[in-house]
């Protein structure tokens, strides 16, 4: 890509791709990159969550309806809120009982206490306490005194059950809507005397929103004559407005209308350029060549079948039948082959290994750990059986080599896999991604297979075996599965192979959840299910998600470790799994437990991927609402895997508190919706959906959190699914039209999603 990643920038992208500090100031920008804001870009698209006008107070229901959605969608919510409303009734208390604000006048310093009741005009009431020193109170008591309404910012908490702001900044409204106030508030007050709107935003404790507002109306000036870099036929055949009248629009709007045409054009930018990246990439991959790897019948594909001890399923072999036609092209393939945890994709993927190694390839598998390489390595060699053992003497006539790189791999066997991989002599090899930064030399690499990808950018995918103008056959593995509308988007360059079914002969998995609020009682019967289980020659799992007791609250690896081994599970054999373990313990230790040496393991979410455990038929995850649905869903696919149904146990935390406010947060009811989730359902795709209405799709993708610089951040790919396919035709016809991209601002939209990606890329490596 980099030749798209070159050439100069349109002046409006010159302005959008620069951080905020010349534009806005240096503390504006420090606060507002807390807010995950770096880049002018990213201002602009910070869009205001409500607008507001100053003639109207503002909908208090509604104000609590959005933060319930928001807590519904797991967001960690910051409670600062901004609302205009009218100032029904205030009260000064003193602390000293007995004295009212009136007599404590006199040089008297107590603490006290001011207290307003606000109206919305739709008789909800909002009750605001303001906390200070006598002088504070009295000032802010004139201050109130003085004006009917106001716009308030502060965080908004409960009190015995009712909503309320403590300590809140305000400015003054005057009944015809003008704005009183200084400094950014000034600001305020001026732009809402030039437009009857003003964007409330995502706000933070340093930066109330009118802040917001001033850097917004500074970046707004910044670009608002400049060139739309889009063009024009494209913004015409999507209908909308030019792009800097559109910033302004969404930001600073005369009517509600212009708002939501001005915030579609903000989306739609986005959609466009994620979708010209991959129509570029598309195109560019098409123009790659691969050698064509074609059937050879009696070969090890011919001979690995003979020997499974299963039948594959019919999904499989169809599965297997689209990748090798692919393989049987010239062109490069690019598939992704998606389904679930135990769904039976090693096997898919080591034929279509096999494949190539019977048309005179070599084939690699890369794994995103060590201890995944190990295993795909194990499982290989155990599919394989003597066909796996190499040429060596005693091995059948065309076995093949399986050669294992890892970073723990020893000087001396690194070297011969190596050798073995230049000259020919290995046919397969797996390994983890650090595989791809060392000039690892192959004879003749024909295909690459990536398991995880999510975890890796699509540069990396591509970096490896490509030899003068020939690109080997990429394949890629996941087990997270993907909407159709996300695989879309931000897979769209990828064709999709599925697999819905997992082979039949396996159990399956029955999930509860107990919730030891309610019911601490019961998790005295979830540690006697595991020593039955145990006792009847299974396995079990204890989940729990840290390492480190001090790293904050929940239950650590080592603690929890101890405490079942000296109580609830005296007696039996416990080992703990945790990621800053060495490589060497982490082996031993998955061993053993393979082995059935261990009972029960105690980890954190190493055993997410991959572990294949059939003889473990319970697991237990500890205050599992620190989870993400998906990644329930992944955990719980551990187990089951045998002939033996398996038993998932879901236990909330005893105590889901915000330790600074000694209350509980009202997010644990999404968190145990979240939960309920996913005891109710075990199809992935249904519980994919859920995950992605709740969060952010880069997180669901394994990408940067929310709030960091995903491509992804105006829009939701189930909300405006329609916007991503007009984007996606329009991408395809620009890409028809200029098949080289010459067209300077369409190469800024593709310029910013790659560099994105590389960033992703950089961080992840
Ligand atoms: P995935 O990689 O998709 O998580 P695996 O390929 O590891 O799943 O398969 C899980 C288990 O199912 C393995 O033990 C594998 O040998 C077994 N398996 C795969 N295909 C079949 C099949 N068609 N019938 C029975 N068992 C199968
Ligand atoms: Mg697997």
């Amino acid at each position: 890509m980099t030749a798209h990643a070159t050439g100069w920038l349109t002046p409006m992208f010159r302005t959008l791709s620069g951080p905020l500090g010349p534009v806005v100031g240096g503390d504006t920008a420090a606060g507002l990159e807390a807010l995950g804001l770096e880049t002018v870009h990213d201002l602009v698209r910070h869009l205001p969550v409500r607008l507001q006008a100053g003639t109207e107070e503002s909908d208090l229901e509604a104000i609590y309806a959005e933060q319930q959605a928001a807590l519904s969608r797991g967001e960690v919510l910051d409670d600062h809120v901004a609302v205009l409303l009218r100032i029904a009734h205030t009260t000064a208390h003193l602390f000293e009982p007995g004295k009212a604000l009136k007599d404590a006048r006199g040089g008297r310093r107590h603490p006290g206490r001011l207290t307003a009741d606000l109206t919305d005009g739709h008789g909800r009431i909002l009750r605001v306490t303001w906390f200070g020193t006598e002088r504070m109170l009295v000032q802010w008591y004139r201050d109130l005194r003085r004006t009917s309404r106001g716009l308030f910012v502060g965080r908004l908490g409960w009190f015995q059950g009712d909503p309320q702001l403590v300590n809140p900044d305000f400015v003054s409204v005057t009944p015809d809507g003008a704005f009183l106030g200084s400094g950014p508030k000034r600001q305020i007050a001026e732009q809402v005397s030039q437009h009857p709107f003003i964007g409330i935003y995502r706000q933070s404790a340093r930066l109330p929103t009118w802040t917001i507002s001033s850097a917004v109306g500074l970046v707004v000036d910044a670009v608002k004559g400049l060139p739309d870099p889009m063009p024009a036929w494209v913004r015409e055949a999507a209908d909308l407005p030019e792009l800097g009248a559109a910033i302004v629009a969404a930001h600073l709007p005369t009517s509600r209308d212009e708002h939501a045409r001005g915030v579609e054009r903000v989306r739609f930018d986005e959609a466009f350029a994620t979708q010209a990246a991959m129509a570029y990439r598309r195109a560019d991959a098409s123009r790659h060549l691969a050698v064509r790897r074609p059937p050879a019948p009696g070969g090890l594909v011919d001979r690995l079948d003979a020997r499974l001890p299963f039948r594959l399923t019919d999904e499989q072999v169809a599965v297997c039948d689209e990748i090798f036609a692919d393989l049987d092209r010239t062109r490069p393939m690019q598939r992704l082959l998606q389904g679930e945890v135990g769904s039976g994709k090693t096997v898919v993927a080591l034929r279509a290994m096999l494949r190539v190694v019977d048309a005179g390839g070599q084939a690699v598998l890369l794994a995103p750990t060590e201890v995944l390489a190990q295993q795909h390595h194990q499982s290989i060699l155990g599919l394989l059986g003597e066909l796996g053992q190499g040429p060596v003497l005693g091995a059948p006539e065309g076995a093949t080599d399986v050669v294992l790189l890892t970073g723990s791999t020893p000087a001396a066997a690194r070297r011969a896999a190596l050798d073995r991989l230049a000259d020919g002599s290995a046919g397969l090899a797996v390994g983890t991604h650090a595989l791809l930064h060392e000039g690892v030399d192959f004879a003749d690499l024909g295909l690459v297979v990536v398991d995880e990808q999510h975890r890796f950018g699509v540069e990396q995918r591509n970096a490896l075996g490509v030899r003068g103008d020939r690109h080997p056959h990429v394949l890629v593995m996941t087990a997270t599965p993907i909407p159709r509308s996300v695989a879309m988007t931000v897979f769209g360059d990828l064709d999709v192979s599925t697999i819905r079914h997992p082979p039949t002969g396996r159990a399956g998995v029955q999930t509860s959840v107990v919730d030891t609020r309610v019911r601490p009682e019961h998790l005295a019967r979830v540690w006697q299910r595991i020593r039955e289980d145990v006792a009847q020659g299974r396995q079990a799992f204890v989940v729990v998600p840290r390492i480190k007791a001090e790293a904050g609250p929940g239950h650590a690896v080592e603690e929890t470790y101890e405490q079942l081994r000296d109580g609830p599970l005296q007696g039996l054999r416990l080992a703990m799994l945790h990621g800053r373990m060495s490589t060497a313990a982490k082996r031993d230790t998955m061993a053993d437990f393979a082995a059935g040496a261990v009972d029960v393991l105690v980890a954190t979410t190493v055993v997410e991927v991959g572990v294949d455990v059939p003889n473990a038929t319970v697991m237990v995850v500890l205050d599992a609402e620190s989870y993400g649905v998906s990644q329930l869903h992944q955990l719980r696919g551990r187990i089951g895997r045998g002939p033996h149904r398996g038993v998932c146990i879901l236990v909330t935390a005893s105590k889901v508190r915000d330790e600074t406010e000694k209350r509980p947060k009202p997010v644990s009811n999404a968190h145990m919706e979240r939960l309920y989730a996913v005891q109710a359902t075990t199809d992935g795709f249904e519980l994919a959906e859920v995950d992605l209405r709740q969060r952010r799709e880069g997180d669901v993708l394994g990408l940067r959190q929310s709030g960091g610089r995903s491509s992804l951040r105006v829009i939701r790919v189930l909300e405006h699914a329609e916007l991503l396919e007009t984007a996606r035709d329009l991408a395809q016809q620009v890409v028809a039209r200029d098949p080289d991209l010459t067209d300077p601002g369409v190469r800024d939209y593709v310029r910013q999603i790659e560099l994105l990606a590389a960033d992703e890329w950089a961080e992840a490596t």
